[in-house]
C-alpha cells in the first residue's frame, strides 16, 4: 500500500514514510491510494478474534511493509490487559432506541486517544527504524487535553523519542491539565500557551514549517513528528474499533452479519468519524455516519450548509473541550477521498481556508460527501439534559462529548424516523469532566478537583477509574505558559531532555 499527499499525489511514500514524517512536506496529509477492503474470510477471521487480533489484522491491510508479527506483536503491547484495567479493550454496551455505546475509555488516560496513542509508539520507533532514520523523534503535540496526557502516557521514555505537548491554558478541564502536568518521564516537556486549541494548533504548524527550526534540530541529531491525528499512524488504529463494534453486534444478534448500522461520532478534529468513514469504504455496512458538534458547529455548517466551510465565527469554550475546533484537520483527507483523490482541489481549497478561513466544496464532490453523512449539533445545557436524563432512565454514566453524540443521535432519530442501530463513540470517561457531570446530575461541587472523583462516585455509585483516583499523590512537575508569538523559543527545551 502506497501513501500519498492530499495536496500532491506525484510522489509516493511508504506507510512507515508517511508515519516517521507526520506531514508531507506541502503541508498536506498522507492517505493511502486506495482502500483495502475486508473479504468473507476475514470477516470470518475477525468474529473470532479478540481485540488485539482484530487490530492486528485491520492495520495490516494498511501497513503493507508490516508483517503480521510486528503488528500483533504491537497490538498484544499496545493492548494489554493490565493497559486496560483487564476488561474489555472496546466494549458495546446496548441501550434504549438502537443505542449502542462504543467505550473507548479503558485505556491508561481514560479517553478514546489511547485507542491509538498506545499503538502509535510502536509504529513510530518501527518507522523510524524502516526509513534508517537515526535523529531522535521529537514529537510535537498540540491538544484541547485528551491528546496531550494519551500522547504523554504513550510515549513517555520510549527510546530514541522526546516529545513536547502544548495545550491551551484555559482550554482543557482541571483533571485533564493534572494529568499532563503530572507527567513522568525524562523525555517529556508540557507547556502551556495562551489562547484556544487552534491557537495551540497552528502555533505547532508553524514550528513543523519552519525551515530554520527544523535545520537546527537537525544539527542536533533531532527530528519532527506528530502524534496528532494528522499522523495516519494515529489514524489507522481507530478503524479497526468500528470493525470490531460490528462484530461483537453481530456476536450478540443486535445485527445480522451484512446488516447496516449507524455511527455516531462526537467530532472535533474530524480523525475519529474519519476512521469510521474509512471502515465503511472498507466495506463495513453502514448506512449513516453521523457528525456531532458541540456549540462550535462548523461541522454542521458545512454538512447542512452545501459544504460551505466557514471558521469566520466566534469561538466557544464548552463543557466537551476536547471538540472546541473550528478548523477540523481531518476533513482534507474526506475532501481528498470522497473526491477520487483530487489533489488540485484540495490544494486548493486548503489555500482558501488558510488566506480567507472559509472555502466552498463543488457540488458534484459535495454531493459524494452528503451521501455517507448526516451532522446535528447542541448547546452545553442540552449535553447536560441528556447527562442527566440517561442517567435517571437508563442507569448509564456518559461523559459531556458522548453526551453530545447521544443527543444529536437522538435529534437524528426523530427527525428521520430512521431506526438503524447505532453505534455511539463513547470518547471519555465521565470522571475526567467531573465537575460537568456532577453539575447535570444536580450534585454540589467540591472545592477541589480529586475531591469530585469521590463526590461523582457517592451520586451514582460509579467508581472512579484507578488512573484518575492516582493522580491524588503525584506533584505537578510542570508551570510552564507562553504567549503563542513565543512558541519557537520552546523548541529549544527539546535540548535539554
Ligand atoms: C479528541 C476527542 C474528541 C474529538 O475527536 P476528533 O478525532 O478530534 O474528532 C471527542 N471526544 C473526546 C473525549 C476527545 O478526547
Amino acid at each position: 500500500m502506497e501513501y500519498v499527499s492530499t495536496r500532491d499525489k506525484s510522489r509516493k511514500v511508504s506507510a512507515a514514510y508517511a508515519i516517521a514524517n507526520g506531514i508531507a512536506p506541502d503541508g498536506g496529509l498522507y492517505c493511502p491510494t486506495s482502500f483495502p477492503t475486508l473479504a468473507a474470510e476475514d470477516w470470518h477471521a475477525l468474529a473470532n478474534m479478540d481485540y488485539k487480533g482484530r487490530s492486528a489484522l485491520v492495520l495490516g491491510k494498511f501497513l503493507t511493509d508490516f508483517s503480521a508479527e510486528e503488528l500483533a506483536g504491537y497490538a498484544a503491547k499496545a493492548y494489554a490487559d493490565d493497559k486496560f484495567g483487564g476488561k474489555d479493550t472496546a466494549p458495546v454496551v446496548p441501550l434504549a432506541d438502537g443505542k449502542h455505546m462504543l467505550e473507548l475509555w479503558h485505556g491508561p488516560t481514560c479517553a478514546f486517544k489511547d485507542m491509538a496513542l498506545q499503538m502509535l509508539p510502536h509504529l513510530l520507533t518501527a518507522s523510524l527504524r524502516k526509513t534508517g532514520e537515526t535523529r531522535t523523534a521529537c514529537i510535537l503535540v498540540a491538544t484541547s487535553g485528551d491528546t496531550g496526557k494519551a500522547a504523554l502516557d504513550g510515549f513517555h521514555d520510549v527510546e530514541g523519542t522526546k516529545i513536547m505537548v502544548y495545550y491551551p491554558v484555559d482550554g482543557v478541564s482541571p483533571m485533564q491539565k493534572l494529568q499532563m502536568v503530572t507527567q513522568k518521564g525524562e523525555n517529556v516537556e508540557v507547556v502551556a500557551i495562551r489562547g484556544n486549541f487552534d491557537d495551540a494548533q497552528s502555533a505547532v504548524k508553524r514550528i513543523f514549517t519552519d525551515e530554520a527550526t527544523r535545520a537546527a534540530l537537525d544539527r542536533d541529531g533531532m527530528m519532527l513528528s506528530s502524534a496528532n491525528s494528522i499522523n495516519w499512524g494515529r489514524l489507522a488504529p481507530q478503524i479497526a474499533y468500528y470493525i470490531s463494534a460490528y462484530c461483537d453486534m453481530v456476536q450478540s444478534g443486535a445485527v445480522k452479519m451484512g446488516g447496516k448500522i449507524n455511527i455516531c461520532v462526537p467530532t472535533g478534529n474530524f480523525g475519529n468519524i474519519l476512521a469510521a468513514y474509512i471502515a465503511k469504504r472498507m466495506g463495513l455496512p453502514v448506512n449513516k455516519l453521523i457528525c456531532a458538534s458541540n456549540r462550535n458547529n462548523v461541522l454542521t455548517d458545512f454538512f447542512k450548509k452545501n459544504g460551505t466551510y466557514d471558521k469566520n465565527r466566534d469561538f466557544y469554550t464548552t463543557s466537551s473541550p476536547s471538540m472546541d475546533i473550528l478548523i477540523s484537520s481531518n476533513l482534507e483527507r474526506l475532501l481528498f477521498m470522497a473526491s477520487g483523490q483530487d489533489d488540485r482541489m484540495v490544494a486548493e481549497l486548503m489555500e482558501r481556508l488558510s488566506e480567507d478561513g472559509s472555502y466552498q466544496v463543488a457540488a458534484e464532490v459535495f454531493e459524494k460527501i452528503s451521501a455517507d453523512f448526516d451532522a446535528g449539533c447542541c448547546e452545553d445545557a442540552q449535553a447536560a439534559e441528556t447527562i442527566r436524563t440517561l442517567w435517571e432512565q437508563e442507569h448509564y454514566l456518559c461523559d459531556t462529548h458522548t453526551a453530545v453524540a447521544v443527543r444529536v443521535y437522538e435529534e437524528y432519530r426523530a427527525r428521520t424516523g430512521d431506526e438503524t442501530p447505532t453505534v455511539i463513540a463513547s470518547t471519555a470517561s465521565p470522571f475526567k469532566f467531573c465537575r460537568a457531570v456532577i453539575e447535570a446530575l444536580g450534585g454540589t461541587l467540591e472545592r477541589d478537583d480529586i475531591s469530585q472523583l469521590a463526590v461523582l462516585s457517592g451520586l451514582t455509585g460509579v467508581e472512579a477509574p484507578a488512573p484518575l483516583a492516582a493522580l491524588a499523590d503525584q506533584a505537578p512537575r510542570f508551570d510552564r505558559v507562553v504567549d503563542k508569538a513565543e512558541i519557537l523559543s520552546t523548541v529549544a527545551l527539546l535540548k535539554g531532555l
